[in-house]
């Protein structure tokens, strides 16, 4: 009897304690470690270590939720050898994570399909497996946010969002229509994170043709500024990996590369 009264115990004082996986773990560990002799610090070592995981799990599920992003990919999912101009060494070191914990920025610059969101996402990926807050939008969803939060009187909030997550990736910074807006709605969200959170930033286009489409060559220069002091490029020059399948199907075989196959 009262061996059944400690037993419900246990099962009640992790709910008190808001250890939830730990009530499902308890069976095999304890289990285990009557047959294989465990000292008392093991098991518990075991037990604990599965509710940390457990909810390490839980919350890189949620960061990922809050991430929005379009898809998932992870560095190892990248082919190196299909774009040489990245070199796999340098991703690794990116992978690190060292530049978010200095507050550093990334620019990813390249042709279209060349694998700028790709890598911007696994990054993304990688930090929020870190415990890292992460948060992405494409420049031209960012700016018609910003516009509606303008009309609403909510910009200041919106403002403040927009600070909080460690890593934001703005993607396809310059794929809209030439804007003297965007400029001042851009400058802020850069300014604020200036030395203090992560951005990534990719583009297919230079940063000399970022005044014309920002359409205000002070501030885009005052937005380009903030953005490199602490930054790292990776310039990608290679073919688009899109094409890839179709060129092997040989459709576009002459156009786009007549050396090659
Ligand atoms: P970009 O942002 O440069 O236009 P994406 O990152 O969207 O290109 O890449 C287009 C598609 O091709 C994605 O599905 C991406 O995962 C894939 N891709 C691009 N480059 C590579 C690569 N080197 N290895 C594996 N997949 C790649
Ligand atoms: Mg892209």
């Amino acid at each position: 009897m009262s061996e059944q009264l400690t037993h419900e115990r246990v099962l009640g004082h992790p709910a008190r304690l808001r250890l939830n996986r730990l009530p499902d773990c308890l069976g095999g560990p304890a289990e285990e470690a009557t047959k294989g002799d465990w000292t008392y610090v093991e098991f518990l070592d075991r037990l604990l270590g599965a509710e940390i995981a457990a909810r390490a799990e839980r919350d890189a599920a949620m960061k990922t939720k809050l991430a929005h992003f379009p898809f998932v990919k992870t560095p190892e999912q990248f082919d190196f050898a299909y774009q040489p101009s990245v070199g796999e060494r340098q991703v690794k070191e990116l992978a690190t994570l060292r530049f978010v914990a200095e507050a550093e920025n990334l620019l990813i610059l390249g042709p279209p399909g060349t694998g700028k969101t790709h890598l911007a996402i696994a990054l993304g990926v990688r930090a929020i497996s870190q415990g890292v807050s992460v948060y992405f939008v494409t420049v031209s969803d960012l700016l018609e946010m910003l516009r509606r939060d303008a009309k609403e009187d909510r910009l200041a909030h919106r403002l403040q969002a927009l600070c909080r997550p460690k890593l934001l990736i703005l993607d396809e910074m310059g794929s809209f229509p030439p804007d003297r807006l965007a400029a001042q709605f851009l400058f802020q969200p850069v300014s604020r994170r200036y030395e203090q959170a992560s951005l990534i930033v990719t583009s297919n286009t230079s940063y000399g043709d970022w005044g014309d489409v920002l359409a205000d060559p002070v501030l885009a220069s005052a937005i380009l500024d903030r953005l490199l002091h602490h930054s790292t490029t990776l310039n990608i020059r290679g073919q688009s990996y899109r094409l890839r399948e179709k060129k092997k199907a040989g459709v576009f075989h002459d156009l786009t590369e007549p050396k090659e196959e």
